[in-house]
């Protein structure tokens, strides 16, 4: 490997970190100068993105990677072994001085860590601990970090590292066995998901054992959240909706992220040569915000697919694909349903749920009352009833979904 200074290692291993989703990354470089030098600037490339803490803050992180040297071989990573880039490597130590310096010019509020695997899994995982270590122990450093954990470590050293970071993360990576198997023969399946119980075990342990003695350490505070590549193989939203509830289900996830695979330089020739559409990895999101706020099972979601295809619709929201297709349970009355009826109402948010259940202890609504609480009242105007306004026969209406979809939006979606 060339001798690199830290200017230079920063700028390859910000960008190869560019391609995890798993800490909300808008991927974009904020606070940048004109030039991009002057002060405040982080210059492009050296990869600041944003995430959400939890308590719902928007903070900025530093993004980089320890190394994108590695001794696997997945075919879908631009760091694999076979790839043709440019290597660098950066000690805990310099990752530790790179920290501190952005955090302290105000640049950031904290660190995501992953890393390549370099030499053997355990020694990748001391290195990512030491990091935080370090920061937390020398350093007295309060900023937020996030780790991602390498699979197949020792339990004992990932457990060391989550006693200093407020997330862990391990990637799933592929939502089927059989995409991992082709995609990533060399990582375990069975391994990935024994982790993250270990992981949730530690969670729950350490959670009770503050209950009891304020003095308790803390373990990864924030919990545990995942990644999914979207379209690399051939799963469908149907497959990775179901691999996502699994997964809150078993080790009680904060987030899975979807990543929308795109094609990298030098890629593999098992890969596919297009991306998917942008849209399918913002259908993912939504159907998970469905789940995990609006009471949808994930067999109701998966519902929501083609029956043929398995696949969400780009064209609609997953939750007006629900409601076309399950029209029988409308129309639902805004003055009478309860919160979890309301919540299936297409157009209608968990806030506009929230505003009319507090709206009709003192009256009854009519359907503009409804509207000043949403963006449009068109979309629902048919799955509706208030006091001045029933559906006639509506959902029966073979052209339901061009009413509620103007076409203006059909177009722009596909222009865009
Ligand atoms: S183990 Fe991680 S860094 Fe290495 S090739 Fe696979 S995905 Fe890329």
């Amino acid at each position: 490997m060339a001798q690199l200074d830290v200017r230079q290692k920063l700028e390859i291993l910000a960008d190869a970190a560019k391609y995890d989703a798993s800490c909300a990354s808008s991927g974009s470089v904020k606070r940048t100068s004109r030039d991009g030098k002057g002060l405040g600037s982080t210059d492009a490339g050296m990869g600041i993105c944003h995430a959400y803490a939890p308590d719902g803050r928007c903070i900025s992180l530093l993004k980089i990677l320890l190394t994108n040297s590695c001794i696997f071989d997945c075919h879908y990573c631009i760091n694999r072994k076979s790839s043709n880039v440019r290597r660098a490597r950066f000690t805990a130590k310099e990752v530790v001085d790179l920290t501190l310096a952005f955090y302290k010019r105000n640049y950031i509020e904290g660190l995501f860590l992953s890393s390549g695997i370099i030499g053997t899994s355990n020694y990748t995982m001391e290195q990512i601990g030491e990091v935080a270590r370090s920061l937390r122990e020398d350093h007295d450093f309060r900023g937020y970090i996030h780790l991602k954990t390498i699979p197949d470590a020792d339990p004992e050293l990932v457990r060391q590292a989550g006693l200093h970071a407020d997330r862990l993360s391990i990637n799933v990576e592929l939502p089927t066995a059989g995409g991992l198997k082709r995609l990533a023969p060399e990582k375990d399946g069975a391994r990935i998901e024994s982790a993250m119980g270990e992981t949730k075990a530690t969670i729950v342990d350490t959670a009770d054992a503050r209950k009891k003695y304020r003095s308790a350490p803390r373990f990864a505070p924030a919990g545990q959240s995942t990644q999914m590549i979207v379209g690399a193989d051939a799963a469908t939203d149907g497959d990775i909706v179901t691999k996502a509830a699994t997964l809150y289900d078993r080790f009680t996830l904060k987030r899975v992220y979807y990543s929308a695979f795109s094609p990298i330089p030098d890629a593999s020739a098992v890969l596919p040569l297009q991306r998917p559409p942008l849209m399918r990895e913002h259908r993912l999101y939504q159907s998970d915000w469905l789940m995990r706020f609006y009471g949808f099972a994930p067999r109701e979601v998966v519902a929501a697919a083609d029956d043929a295809t398995g696949m969400l619709p780009l064209d609609i929201d997953p939750k007006l694909a629900w409601a076309l297709k399950f029209r029988a349970s409308f129309p639902i009355d805004i003055n009478r349903a309860p919160r979890e009826m309301l919540l299936r109402v297409p157009g209608l948010g968990v806030k506009a749920v929230n505003a009319i259940l507090g709206a009709r202890r003192w009256r009854r609504l009519s359907l503009a009352d409804v509207g000043r609480l949403t963006v449009s009242v068109a979309k629902m105007r048919p799955f509706i009833v208030t006091n001045d306004w029933r559906p006639v026969a509506l959902t029966d209406r073979a052209d339901l979904k061009p009413m509620v979809v103007p076409k203006r939006e059909q177009l722009e979606l596909f222009a865009a």
